[in-house]
Order: C-alpha cells, then sequence, then structure tokens
C-alpha cells in the first residue's frame, strides 16, 4: 500500500524534532530513513504506527487519512531494535498473538502461523521459548509476528543493531527477501549509510528533523546534494 507524510511535524517542547516533512512512499517499496543518531528517525516512525501524535501534518495509508487513527486502529507490523518478545510464550504463541487479540479462530491462527513461519524460516522452532533459539531466530520471530496481520506497512527501526556483524549480514539478506516476498511496503529507520544503500530502493537521507535527499542509493552516492549527505555516505569530494 502507498504511504504518504505530507508536510509533517513533531515537536518536544516546543522544538521541532520533524519539521515540515513531505515523503510518498510507493506501495510494495523499501525506503530508508537514514541518518545521524538525534535527526528524528525513530520519532517520525512512533509518529506512523501512533505511538506518538502528529503535531501538524497528514499520514495517509492508501486513500485512508489516518493521521488521528490510535495505534489500534491503524494496520501496521513494527521490530524495534529491543522489541522483546514474551518470554513466557512459545514461538508459535508470540507469533500468533497478534490474531488472538483479533480474535481469529485456532484453525486460521494454525494456518497463518505456519506459513509465515516457513516465510521467514522458522517452522521447526515453533514449540520453543525465545530464551532458547538464537538472536537471529529471534529477530525472524519478531518479523513474522510483525507480519502476521499483513500490515499495510511494515516498520523496522534498527531491527539489526543488536546483532553480531555475521548475523547482521546474514539478516540484511533475509529482511530484504521477506519484504520482497511479502510486497508489503516498508520503512527501515537506521543509521548504518551501508545496510541502507543495500537493503532499500530509495533513502530518506534526514539531518536535523529534514529530509535533505530522497533518492536511490546509487543517485545520491553520485550526485550527493550536499557537504553533508556527501561525508554522511562516505563520499566526500
Ligand atoms: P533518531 O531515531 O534519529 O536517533 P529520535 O527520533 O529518537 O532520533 O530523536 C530526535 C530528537 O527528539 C532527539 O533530540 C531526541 O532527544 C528528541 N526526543 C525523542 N523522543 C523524545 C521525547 N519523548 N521527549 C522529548 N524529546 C524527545
Ligand atoms: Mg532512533
Amino acid at each position: 500500500m502507498k504511504i504518504e507524510l505530507r508536510n509533517f511535524t513533531k515537536r518536544f517542547d516546543g522544538q521541532a524534532v520533524v519539521d515540515n516533512v513531505s515523503l510518498t512512499i510507493e506501495s510494495g517499496e523499501m525506503i530508508a530513513l537514514l541518518g545521524p543518531s538525534g535527526c528524528g528517525k525513530s520519532t517520525s516512525l512512533f509518529s506512523i504506527c501512533g505511538i506518538h501524535r502528529m503535531d501538524e501534518g497528514q499520514l495517509l495509508f492508501g486513500d485512508k487519512d489516518v493521521t488521528n487513527l490510535p495505534s489500534q486502529k491503524r494496520n501496521v507490523g513494527v521490530v524495534f531494535q529491543n522489541y522483546a518478545l514474551y518470554p513466557h510464550m512459545s514461538i508459535f504463541e508470540n507469533i500468533a498473538f497478534p490474531l488472538v487479540v483479533q480474535k481469529a479462530d485456532r484453525a486460521t491462527i494454525r494456518r497463518k502461523v505456519a506459513d509465515i513461519a516457513e516465510l521467514v524460516q522458522i517452522s521447526d522452532l515453533l514449540e520453543r521459548k525465545p530464551a532458547n533459539i538464537s538472536g537471529g531466530q529471534q529477530q525472524r520471530t519478531a518479523l513474522a509476528r510483525a507480519l502476521i496481520r499483513r500490515p499495510d506497512v511494515l516498520l523496522l527501526d534498527e531491527p539489526l543493531a543488536n546483532l553480531d556483524a555475521k548475523l547482521r549480514l546474514e539478516m540484511r539478506s533475509e529482511i530484504r527477501r521477506i519484504q520482497s516476498e511479502t510486497g508489503i511496503t516498508a520503512i527501515l529507520v537506521t543509521h548504518d549509510q551501508v545496510e541502507a544503500m543495500s537493503i532499500c530502493d530509495r533513502i530518506a537521507l534526514m539531518q536535523k528533523g529534514k529530509v535533505v535527499q530522497l533518492d536511490k542509493p546509487r543517485e545520491m552516492y553520485a550526485n550527493p546534494a550536499n557537504m553533508f549527505v556527501a561525508e554522511f555516505l562516505g563520499n566526500p569530494p
């Protein structure tokens, strides 16, 4: 589904931390919100999922204006860096949880969990507890839980930050594969330019609450809009 931010501003204590951002993410596209720590990436994501209220602007999911909808009424899937799984529940129960909340019937739940577990390749782990699987498998479980209701948009906030270097590389391509196979529009928040360039269709590079450049990775790298972009991407003149 197409996701559209129009003139979005978010303030804390009168200070704009996201400042008049407009951004359209095409259906099925994966876009990176990239930038240094504190530039407003997570605040943007929290506003899209409805944890934060927007102070100004509009948010559209397809043709639907969701600006004033509470988060429970938005169909979003989220994976945060520290988005813990429920430790007392099995992997199956963790993934099924959003459907249980929706009071889906048991046969539907079983079928959907089986399908999504196959997609993220954890079918043989469903009976285990989170403590008994690896970090990469936990992140696959978190992805499965985020995708189980087939969200309008998948929101990923630094999903690889807690993984070691080898797993991070593996999960980088896995996240892209899983997103492509589902065709779900996705926003990946990261401060890692290599990660953004290697995974995403386009990059929105943020600085101090503003999007300073929005482009395909190669074009941004070849034609940075200013010195900040060039230096951030590691390609200064
Ligand atoms: P990023 O994810 O890009 O590192 P954030 O969106 O988390 O940045 O934060 C952007 C700015 O907003 C930072 O200066 C941060 O301190 C501030 N900020 C974030 N959340 C809050 C909050 N709940 N209250 C006050 N200030 C906040
Ligand atoms: Mg952040």
